[in-house]
Formats: C-alpha cells, sequence, structure tokens
C-alpha cells in the first residue's frame, strides 16, 4: 500500500474513536466527489464464523461466491446477521450536507434484501463524519474488461444491472447515477452488485430542486434555455450556446448524475424526471459495450452532451423531444444533419466492423429500446429483461 494512501488510513483510525477496534482498514478503493471507500477486515468476523459454515461459506467472499441458488438466502442470512469478513467502509465526506447522508443511508436501507444491490451492512458516525458499511465485493474494473466482452459477457453483465434497477425502480427510487463505476460486476461470478445511492432520490419527491445539483456551472447558466444552442451565432466569444442577455425565467431541474449518461429529459430540464433516466443510462452502458468505447460520450457540458446526442438522432427527431418537455431546439452545427444515424450503423462504426453478428444485432435493438428519447417510450427495466436479448438468444 502506498505511503499516503496509510497516512489517510491512519488517519481515520485516529480521528473516529473505536473503529479500529473492529476494522482493520487494507487499501484504499475509491475516492469521488462524496466519499473515500477503503477495503476493511471486520475483526468481529470471527465471532460469527461458524454460522456461516451453515452455507458452507468458510472462505473469505463467502456471500458472493456460493452459487446463486444458495446465495438467495446467505444474501438474506446476510441481511439479518449483517456480517462479512471483508467490507468497504465508505467515509461520506462532511462537505455532504447532512440531509444528503441521512438520503442515501435510508434508500438502501429500504432496498435491503434487493438482489444485486449492495446491501447496507451498518453505519457510524462520529461527530460530522460518517461511514457506511457495506460488504465488500470483488470485481473488476469497467475499463480492464469492456473490450474483451463478448455479446455473452454483455447479456450477464446487462441481466444483473436490470435485475439491480428493477427492484429500485419497484420502490420508487431512481438511481440517477447509473455508470459502469456503480455498478462492481464480477465476471466469474457473472454477477454485479449496484452502489451508490449518493444520488439516488424517490420518484415523485419533492427534493429534486436544484439544492441537489453537484455542478455549480447550473447556477451560473439557470437563465440558459438549455436546448437553445447558436441561435445568435457567438461574435467571437466561447459562449456560443445560449443568449447572452435572456430575460426568461430560468427552470430549475435537478440535473445530478454524470456527464455522458444523463439522458435527453435531464438536459431538457425535465422537472417531472422518472426512473426511465435510469434507462438511458444503461442503454449508454450497453453502447459503450458495443461500440468498445469508453467513454462512449465526452461532452464538456450539457451543450455538448445536446450536440453529442443531436448528431446521433438528427435535429428533427430532437425537436421533437426538446417540444415534449416544452423546451425549442434549435442548432446551426453544420455536421448535424435533419436524419440522424440507425444504431446498427453506429455500432459498426464505432467499433470498426463492416457486419454486425446475429447477437449483436439482437443487442443493438435493445439498445434501440433503451435509448429512446421519449422516456414514455424508453423500455422499463422489467421490460427491458422480457426482451429477446434475454429471452430468446440468438447465438
Ligand atoms: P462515490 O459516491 O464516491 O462514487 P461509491 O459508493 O460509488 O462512492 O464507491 C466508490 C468506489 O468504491 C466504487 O466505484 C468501487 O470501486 C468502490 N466500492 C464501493 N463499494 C464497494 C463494495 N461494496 N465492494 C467493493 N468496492 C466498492
Ligand atoms: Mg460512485
Amino acid at each position: 500500500v502506498d505511503e499516503s494512501v496509510r497516512e489517510d488510513m491512519t488517519k481515520l483510525e485516529d480521528t473516529f474513536p473505536g473503529i479500529s477496534d473492529r476494522f482493520r482498514l487494507v487499501n484504499r478503493i475509491g475516492e469521488g466527489t462524496f466519499s473515500t471507500v477503503y477495503k476493511a477486515e471486520d475483526l468481529l468476523y470471527d465471532h460469527y464464523h461458524n454460522d456461516w459454515d451453515i452455507f458452507g461459506q468458510a472462505q473469505e467472499q463467502e456471500a458472493w461466491a456460493s452459487p446463486p441458488s444458495k446465495r438467495r438466502r446467505v444474501e438474506g442470512e446476510h441481511a439479518r446477521h449483517k456480517k462479512a469478513r471483508y467490507v468497504a467502509l465508505k467515509k461520506i465526506y462532511v462537505t455532504s450536507s447532512p440531509i444528503r447522508i441521512q438520503n442515501e443511508l435510508e434508500l438502501l436501507h429500504d432496498l435491503r434484501g434487493c438482489r444485486s444491490v449492495c446491501p447496507l451492512i451498518t453505519a457510524f458516525r462520529f461527530q460530522d463524519q460518517v461511514v457506511a458499511v457495506l460488504p465488500y465485493f470483488p470485481h473488476t474494473d469497467f475499463r480492464i474488461q469492456y473490450r474483451t466482452f463478448m455479446v455473452a459477457d454483455m447479456r450477464h453483465y446487462l441481466r444483473s444491472l436490470l435485475t439491480a434497477l428493477h427492484s429500485v425502480h419497484e420502490h420508487d427510487i431512481l438511481h440517477r447515477d447509473i455508470k459502469p463505476t456503480n455498478f462492481l460486476y464480477n465476471p466469474d461470478l457473472k454477477e454485479g452488485v449496484l452502489v451508490d445511492f449518493g444520488l439516488a432520490e424517490r420518484q415523485g419527491s419533492e427534493y429534486t430542486g436544484a439544492c441537489l445539483c453537484t455542478h455549480q456551472s447550473y447556477v451560473r447558466r439557470s437563465r440558459i434555455l438549455s436546448s437553445y444552442y447558436s441561435k445568435n451565432p457567438p461574435a467571437g466569444g466561447l459562449s456560443t450556446g445560449y443568449p447572452k442577455n435572456d430575460s426568461r425565467s430560468s427552470r430549475r431541474a435537478n440535473r445530478a448524475g454524470t456527464r455522458g449518461f444523463r439522458a435527453p429529459e435531464v438536459l431538457f430540464k425535465c422537472t417531472s424526471q422518472t426512473t426511465k433516466i435510469d434507462m438511458w443510462s444503461v442503454g449508454v452502458i450497453l453502447l459503450t459495450l458495443l461500440g468498445r468505447r469508453f467513454p462512449f460520450f465526452n461532452s464538456a457540458d450539457d451543450i455538448d452532451a445536446m450536440i453529442e446526442m443531436s448528431s446521433i438522432f438528427g435535429t428533427r427527431r430532437m425537436k421533437t423531444a426538446a417540444a415534449m418537455h416544452g423546451q425549442i431546439f434549435e442548432t446551426n452545427v453544420p455536421t448535424i444533419g435533419e436524419k440522424g444515424y440507425s444504431w446498427e450503423k453506429l455500432v459498426k462504426w464505432s467499433s470498426c466492423v463492416e457486419d454486425l453478428t446475429e447477437s449483436e444485432q439482437q443487442a443493438t435493438r435493445l439498445l434501440a429500446g433503451l435509448m429512446e428519447l421519449d422516456p414514455t417510450k424508453r423500455l422499463s427495466a422489467e421490460e427491458a429483461l422480457q426482451h429477446d436479448f434475454f429471452t430468446n438468444p440468438v447465438h
């Protein structure tokens, strides 16, 4: 372990009373805007060791390594007894508001027992510091695995992710930040777990306003009509996409999420966002896998993202989508056509192949159902799981 990581772990052990009595920190495994995640060994684990043996789970990553039929029981046990030898300690930064922290823990609590959702074991607080404890889930970095994925691997990956989302959405919860780093996939188990409910919220909740926005730029740009691209061509400035003195009142909508994974209705600042926004993000992951390009979308901001989207869909469909959310879409970017391209063509271009196999074509049809501009027509997790790609796969 790196010296600076060691120091960081010692600091947590020193400033959080009692934590070192229960956990031995092993490594730092994640560092984000709102948290740092450590792998740790639960020192109390041995007290329970015998219970695990009932399930033949003597080894280290027991809860996950058992066959699916047994795993269900173990997961149930897991939720009840709340133990695992190796855990992920998620230290949530004090800069995160208390409401936000409470929200994340509450939603995780509601989702306990849901398949493919990482269960919350417990959480500790000392003064303003909060540490959530989750079972450690061994997984492979998406950046390493996406290029090697065969269609069969994509099927396992997506089935697991959609299973998680089906449960989450059944609870009327939007995850809001579906992307590869928040879905930990284990290629040996052919399963993954959904993590990071830091931006999640209940569908239709009041708490969807700008207070949750992660990007300061939102405030600065609150006067942009986001769809208003280059109606007035820039007079030499960088601020191409929107008029300088727009007197129209701004629209506030939750834009939380990650660049490149935001659904069109989020970009169009739709104020009644549904669980379908997560389905779009699943589509982006599938596009990444089929197109063998990560990240697939690489926009600097929402305006850029909209340009990327319009290069695919064409202006006609973008205008219709904008109108659906009471917005107007205009662009004078010369490379954006009226018609757009088919998904099949895009996947071929992106992955540099001449022809798609039948199974790739089938996956591409699922992709089209996920990356549907109109959220009401976009597949739900339940519908996606019923797609031929899963129920009637061609090989
Ligand atoms: P953040 O809000 O900082 O993104 P996450 O909950 O997404 O926090 O965790 C960050 C990273 O930590 C994940 O991308 C993953 O690599 C690692 N991680 C989180 N939870 C677990 C877990 N239960 N098992 C293994 N690794 C985990
Ligand atoms: Mg994350």
